[in-house]
């Protein structure tokens, strides 16, 4: 049942998260009138509560938000409960705190190591009973891992009370995705293998680890962002029509695509590593911890046989952009002498970052007695990235009981079924110069499908913030 949440718990107020997104989020909540409960930050840093409120204020100021009224009663709505997630007398402090509200939010926003501490002790104060409960990424490192997260989690939560954060499905340009395919017509019919030749998904970034090292070597780009962000724009282009209302209706036709998903072989997947990544700090030496990935993916159904879905994403890349370009098929003929008719197929091209864009590309002629003509882009739709930030509207839909935007377990489990094996039977990260499209081996993948499209960095894009 849809029932507001009557407190929201975050685990993890002095950290990194919290301070580059929570508490923004949560004022932009106050704003919105979305949020009107009590707020209780727990950790151990021997905080009191102004402590938290000054950390709440300067991380809002930081991110660009006003010293407003709204900012003041979100001051006023925090609580902080300072203590060990290991003592239990942490949790009897934090159902003080929580002066007799019975249907709690908790969020952990806590390294997962730490989740199973947590969760034992909502369980032993009955803080879990009628709560529900956000979980960060990621949702383990591998599939055996993320089993074993899901157990516990499951100790105290059923399934429904369990909201797992993908914040890339918070995104408006990624929530368009789904509202593009669903909310028109004539898509559906050319949107399969017949008329299909292939997708390209391109998430790049041209700066590094900007000194999170040490996290990324336990991460790399194939669990930080293919296995998630990427594989969840798949599944939404990739998806059946939901055929009912609600969000069980989207989650079961993502599952299935997830499921569909042919596992990756080896052969399957480029390596990169960019040069001086070894040099940074929390690095290892000897590291082959991938700072660059391209996947070429399959998905076995009806749909979408024989079709290649072109992942690739990496740091210090050539540019800033996230792109998905879905090319079909060529002409069976090309009745005009235009030499370049062949080259270019028509695409639809949605541009994720810095604003949101949709374009179809087509060729038109050119004014004159010749048959010959230019492929040309027409802009469906463009638009500068929105003030609601996707953990602003995550937060508010959890509180709310909505799970559209979070991912199930089913699909958690699919998806690192997919990648399972070549997390560790994989070849030698290649290294790659910084300010290129990786190693070289890349563009093999490609290359049957006429190589990859280069996209334009975010900076050159007009309305960029
Ligand atoms: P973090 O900076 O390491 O923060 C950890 C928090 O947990 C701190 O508030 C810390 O409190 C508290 N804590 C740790 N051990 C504790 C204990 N035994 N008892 C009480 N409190 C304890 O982590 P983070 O970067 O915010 O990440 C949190 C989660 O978000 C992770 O799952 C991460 O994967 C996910 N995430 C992070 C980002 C990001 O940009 N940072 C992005 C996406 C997802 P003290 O400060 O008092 O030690």
């Amino acid at each position: 049942t849809n029932v507001h949440a009557d407190a929201f718990v975050f685990f993890g107020a002095s950290g990194d998260l919290a301070r580059k997104q929570i508490f923004p989020a949560l004022h932009a909540m106050v704003a919105a009138g979305e949020l009107d409960v009590p707020v209780v930050g727990v950790a151990h840093s021997g905080w009191t509560v102004d402590d938290l409120r000054d950390r709440a204020k300067e991380s809002c100021l930081e991110n660009g938000m006003k010293d407003d009224a709204d900012l003041k009663k979100l001051l006023k709505l925090l609580d902080y409960v300072d203590g060990d997630y290991k003592d239990a007398g942490t949790f009897d402090a934090l159902k003080k705190a929580l002066k007799g509200a019975s249907r709690p939010t908790h969020y952990l926003a806590i390294p997962p190591s730490l989740f199973g501490t947590v969760i034992d002790g909502l369980r032993g104060t009955g803080l879990h009973k009628d709560a529900r409960v956000i979980v960060e990424k990621p949702f383990g490192r591998d599939l055996a891992s993320a089993g074993k997260l899901d157990e516990l989690v499951d100790r105290a939560f059923p399934e429904d009370a369990i909201f797992r954060i993908d914040h890339y499905l918070g995104k408006d340009e990624i929530m368009n995705l789904l509202y593009f395919r669903f909310a028109n017509s004539i898509f559906e019919p050319v949107w399969n293998r017949d008329h299909i030749d292939h997708i390209e998904i391109t998430v790049a970034e041209d700066f590094g680890v900007q000194g999170r090292g040490a996290f990324y070597e336990s991460a790399g780009a194939l669990r930080d962002v293919v296995e998630n962000h990427i594989f969840q724009v798949v599944a939404l282009l990739g998806m059946e029509p939901p055929s009912y209302q609600g969000y069980e209706a989207v989650q079961q036709a993502k599952e299935s695509v997830f499921r569909a998903m042919r596992p990756l072989a080896r052969e399957d997947l480029v390596r990169g590593q960019f040069d001086g990544y070894k040099d940074e700090e929390g690095v290892a030496a000897d590291s082959d911890v991938e700072t660059f990935a391209a996947v070429r993916l399959y998905i076995d159904s009806w749909r979408w046989s024989g079709v290649p879905w072109l992942l690739r994403t990496g740091k210090k890349l050539a540019v800033t952009a996230g792109e998905v370009v879905v090319f079909f098929k060529r002409p069976p003929q090309v009745l005009f002498e235009d030499a370049e008719a062949d080259k270019t197929p028509n695409y639809l091209r949605f541009r994720l970052s810095p604003i949101s864009e949709i374009a179809l590309a087509a060729r038109v002629k050119t004014p004159g007695q010749e048959f010959t003509g230019t492929q040309q882009e027409f802009v469906l739709h463009t638009e500068s990235p929105l003030e609601r930030a996707p953990y602003e509207r995550l937060l508010s839909d959890a509180m709310k009981g909505d799970k559209a935007l979070f991912t199930s377990r089913g699909s958690v489990e699919a998806a690192w079924r997919v990648v399972n094996d070549v997390l560790t039977d994989h070849a030698a990260a290649l290294p790659y110069a910084p300010g290129t499209w990786g190693p070289k081996a890349a563009d093999a993948l490609a290359a049957d499908w006429g190589g990859w499209r280069e996209p334009v960095d975010d900076k050159e894009i007009a309305g960029s913030p």
